[in-house]
């Protein structure tokens, strides 16, 4: 019949209109650029990757080929797949290099002043078509929307560290944002393996929102005497079956970034529940970061941690 003809032609034309990332810009070529544009390059996408110093560019090739070379000693990633995803990713210091592209994915710097320099500097060089997404952990999407030429077309898409083994992005969607562009971004997550979680456009949207207070009531835990770290890390492991504990999660993820994004609850929501715990705080004011400082909820200068 005509109208299953039809419906059948309208999903044969969204197919191919979300298929139509071929080419993905990246921004920022740290830890979460470089661990985006590895998994783009090894689904398939050509990738271009910008940042502002020449050094990081190199260092973030480095380190995707030092990853793929290890999925090659696993045996999950032949080697000629691994020559050809290395062959897909390019380096640029220049916008002019993202005019052909997509797509362009922003993961620079976690600071709204930088975003929003980088989008203006960026939006005239691109297709008129062409989406663009974020990467922030914390900036509302529909403010930073308002910093480019095509609100319609601006989406949040939030990768977890490190991107090649973490299965979740979270697609954010703005005021403005339209419905071909959560679809175009939620196609290419799941074409890159993922799975994709969709969230409002709310403080830490939805994993953030949810582990950070968790996180902070375990300091609260402790520094109250309910428990000492060891157990309660070992009754959130043992107990609800959490991989890591929380106060072992949070030094992982850094004490400076939970403090920052309880901040962001806290402001955002307006809601006292979610101050941040005081032995947080002095955690960070003691310079005692986790384990990029050597020290936080544990000690690392030992193995094992103590
Ligand atoms: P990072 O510090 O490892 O990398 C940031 C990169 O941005 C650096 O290479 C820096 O040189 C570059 N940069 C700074 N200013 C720039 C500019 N003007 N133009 C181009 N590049 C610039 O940081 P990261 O951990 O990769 O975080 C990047 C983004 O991803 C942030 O928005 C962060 O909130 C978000 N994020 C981080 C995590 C995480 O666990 N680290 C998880 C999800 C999302």
């Amino acid at each position: 019949p005509p109208a299953a003809r039809e419906r059948e032609q309208v999903a044969r034309m969204a197919k191919v209109t979300m298929a139509e990332i071929r080419k993905l810009g990246v921004i920022g070529a740290g830890q979460m650029g470089n661990g985006i544009a590895h998994v783009a390059a090894q689904s398939g996408l050509n990738v271009v990757m910008l940042d502002v110093a020449e050094d990081a560019l190199k260092k973030a090739v480095a380190t995707v080929t030092k990853n793929m070379d290890r999925q090659v000693q696993k045996g999950t990633l032949a080697a000629v797949d691994r020559d050809a995803a290395l062959a897909r990713i390019t380096t640029t210091t220049d916008y002019a290099a993202f005019g052909d592209c997509d797509l362009v994915i922003e993961a620079a710097t976690e600071r709204e002043d930088i975003k929003v320099r980088i989008f203006g500097a960026l939006t005239p060089h691109l297709k008129a078509e062409a989406f663009v997404a974020t990467n922030t952990s914390s900036i509302p999407i529909t403010r930073l929307a308002v910093s480019t030429d095509r609100p319609g077309r601006f989406v949040g898409m939030h990768f977890f560290n490190p991107v090649p083994m973490m299965k979740l992005v979270e697609v954010i969607r703005g005021l403005a944002t339209e419905d071909a562009t959560v679809q175009a971004v939620a196609a290419l997550a799941e074409r890159m393996g993922k799975t994709v979680a969709y969230a409002a456009d709310y403080p830490a949207f939805i994993v953030n929102r949810i582990l950070l207070p968790m996180i902070n009531e375990a300091c609260f835990a402790l520094h109250e005497g309910v428990g000492d770290v060891a157990s309660i890390d070992a009754g959130m492991k043992l107990g609800c079956n959490h991989p890591m504990g929380p106060l072992e999660l949070a030094d992982f993820i850094g004490l400076d970034t939970c403090l920052a994004v309880l901040r962001v609850l806290q402001e955002g929501m307006g809601d006292p529940k979610y101050r941040p715990s005081p032995l947080l705080a002095k955690y960070v004011e003691a310079g005692w970061l986790g384990r990029k400082t050597g020290r936080g909820f544990y000690d690392y200068s030992a193995t094992p941690p103590k």
